[in-house]
């Protein structure tokens, strides 16, 4: 009988630990102030993310010179500066200490794109054919960057850690398994690299990511309207890759919210920051 009330205090003790661990590591994403969890430590997600965007760029081929080439890296400066004005005017200046940005073009088929926490953008050749120009890349860079501004890398791994090891830092995980929390690395930043194993961000960190996004791509100066045009033509693809699948959140949906919501809004931050 002692030892089950023992026991009891014991999980009683576990769980109330693990509450406070989790309550004590929520962030607020920067502009839309929504509660985030995030256990890793964003030093060290970054320098891990930072060698499988190493691995990735040895192993595909990147395009280093023409037009398109030019076009993302001016694109993604352009950009990367925008968020710099706007996450230091919103008091998020200590959010930048971990942002070091690199843009490159890849080529590959796949309609994709993505932003590895540290600022590592990579767009496909593929999805060229959707932004069609540097308005519509401005959309997709715009909405890969706010995904790691918001830091939703941090907060899948976060939520798919506890729940599949219930807790566990990521050092833990990386000793335990090395090959998962490396694949979970690079699903959690929106790297298609496995069939089967899907790890696509959540309906809420994709508005999220539309509604940021188009502040950043605005305040750059490129036209917001862009937008509704690129998601009616990713609409007509079917067939996305994770970060772009048609169901996540629906097309129609998104398209409404862009239209009625975030381009406004992002309008009237580019007006007052110029
Ligand atoms: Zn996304």
């Amino acid at each position: 009988m002692k030892k089950m009330k023992t026991t009891k205090t014991l999980i009683a003790t576990s769980v109330l630990f693990l509450m406070l661990t989790v309550i004590s590591s929520c962030n607020r994403v920067p502009i839309t102030g929504r509660k985030q969890v995030s256990l890793l430590p964003e030093s060290e997600l970054t320098a891990m993310s930072l060698v499988e965007y190493n691995n990735f760029l040895n192993a595909n081929q990147v395009v280093n010179s023409g037009t398109n080439s030019a076009m993302v890296t001016r694109v993604g400066e352009k950009i990367a500066r925008s968020v710099e004005d706007v996450l230091r005017n919103s008091g998020n200046a200590d959010l930048l200490e971990h942002f070091d940005w690199e843009f490159h073009l890849v080529e590959s088929p796949e309609p994709n794109a993505w932003c590895m926490p540290g600022g590592k953008v990579v767009v496909y050749t593929g999805i060229l054919p959707y932004t069609k120009d540097e308005d519509g890349l401005a959309v997709v860079m715009g909405h890969e960057v706010a995904h790691a501004v918001a830091r939703h890398g941090n907060e899948r791994m976060s939520q798919q850690l506890l729940a599949s090891t219930g807790f566990a830092a990521l050092d833990i995980a990386m000793a335990n398994k090395p090959e998962q929390t490396r694949e979970l690395i690079l699903l959690a930043a929106g790297v298609g690299v496995s069939t089967g194993a899907l790890l696509p961000f959540s309906r809420l960190q994709e508005s999220e990511a539309d509604r940021l996004g188009l502040i950043f791509m605005t305040i750059a100066g490129y036209d917001p309207e862009a937008a509704v045009a690129f998601w009616q033509r990713m609409s007509v693809n079917g067939s996305g890759l994770p970060e772009f699948l048609s169901t996540h959140p629906s097309h129609e949906t998104r398209i409404t919210d862009i239209e009625n919501e975030y381009i406004p809004e992002a309008r009237t931050y580019a007006n007052t920051s110029n």
